[in-house]
């Protein structure tokens, strides 16, 4: 089988479980009068992360759902306004912040451009209609991997700024947008007040997601992270694993070249599918033109050998990473025109 339904399909490599093996722990849980754990391995990782992102200090969290929720909730009371991409990661698929009989923020709604790129004057009316924090994706899941530039980030951060909000970036492949626009996160990150990143997608790490901010905030996020059941204890089994994934950070350049290459061999009939501008390592299949339905074809894939994922009645999508070689992009592409072809031709 040749899985691109996701980046979170990987396996440890072994050095990472050399690395699991070897890690020093302690105590995560117990906080000292610094705010800091007492697990060595986590402490190293969270030092990497700031530096990494130019914020003062980070939290090692089991998942970017838990990542994005704690930083969320580190932020906002109850009834609070969230402004947030109604396609975002955190609106569609996250949920919980938005449930009332959960956490009971209520969204309010920006919009963005198919590039994912935030349209200014709404985010305005967002912010205007009550939002007390803004949220941005980058690079946009639902989108197809788009990417957003420093710059791009800033226009929308400087907004925030000008009516005195917070903003959290769901930046779960932020080293996608990097790698793309040829930017460090640091420059991506700089105006935002957090960022959430995730070691398990495309950098080969079994668990774990990184949220970045001020001393101040992480300290507050640490106790929310607590209370919701997310404190671990001799997490540096896992923490050392994640500090494996940040040497592998050449794999997305990689993961990049092969998605166009992908994107490149599978031929575009636009009375079957239309493929998205491909950035990073997503390719959104729309079988929009045609009569076919996603999951239909996602099964025909599968005898086929190919796994891919469904993502609505008339969409799959396809995600490359560090286990997909170019040969399985070549034979996958060979596989995918044979069955469009065949389609065509009846
Ligand atoms: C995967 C993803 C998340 C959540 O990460 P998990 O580790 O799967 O909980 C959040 N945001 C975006 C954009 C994602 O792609």
């Amino acid at each position: 089988m040749i899985d691109f339904r996701s980046d979170t399909v990987t396996k440890p490599t072994e050095q990472m479980m050399r690395a699991i093996n070897q890690a020093e722990l302690g105590d995560d849980g117990r906080v000292n009068s610094d705010g800091k754990g007492e697990d060595p391995t986590v402490n190293k990782i969270e030092a990497m992360a700031a530096r990494l992102t130019g914020k003062e200090d980070a939290l090692f969290c089991n998942s970017g759902t838990m990542a994005n929720l704690v930083a969320l909730l580190t932020y906002t009371k109850r009834s609070e306004q969230i402004a947030v991409d109604a396609f975002s990661h955190i609106y569609q698929s996250e949920k919980s912040i938005f449930m009332e009989e959960y956490f009971g923020r209520k969204p309010v709604f920006y919009e963005s451009d198919t590039r994912g790129k935030p349209i200014l004057t709404t985010v305005d009316m967002s912010i205007k209609k009550g939002a007390s924090l803004v949220c941005l994706e980058n690079t946009f899941s639902h989108k197809g991997g788009t990417c957003l530039s420093a710059e791009e980030t800033n226009l929308f951060c400087e907004r925030a700024h000008t009516y005195g909000i917070p903003i959290h970036l769901d930046g779960a492949r932020i080293f996608n947008a990097a790698a793309y626009v040829n930017e460090s996160v640091e420059a991506l990150v700089a105006l935002t007040t957090s960022v959430q990143f995730c070691l398990s997608k495309g950098l080969g790490a079994p668990i774990g997601s990184m949220l970045c901010g001020s001393k101040a905030f992480i300290l507050k996020a640490r106790k929310v992270r607590k209370l919701i059941g997310g404190g671990m204890r001799q997490a540096g089994i896992i923490a050392a694993a994640g500090i494996e994934a940040l040497q592998n950070l050449q794999w997305i350049e990689e993961d990049h070249t092969k998605t166009l290459l992908l994107f490149s061999l599978i031929k575009a009939q636009p009375n079957l599918f239309l493929l998205n501008n491909v950035e990073s390592n997503i390719i959104i299949i729309d079988l929009t033109p045609g009569e076919l339905a996603a999951i239909d074809v996602a099964r025909a894939f599968d005898k086929r050998g190919l796994q891919v994922k469904v993502i609505s009645e008339k969409q799959l999508r396809m995600t490359v990473h560090k286990d997909i070689t170019e040969q399985d992009i070549k034979r996958a592409s060979i596989h995918m025109n044979t069955y469009f072809t065949a389609i065509k031709e009846k």
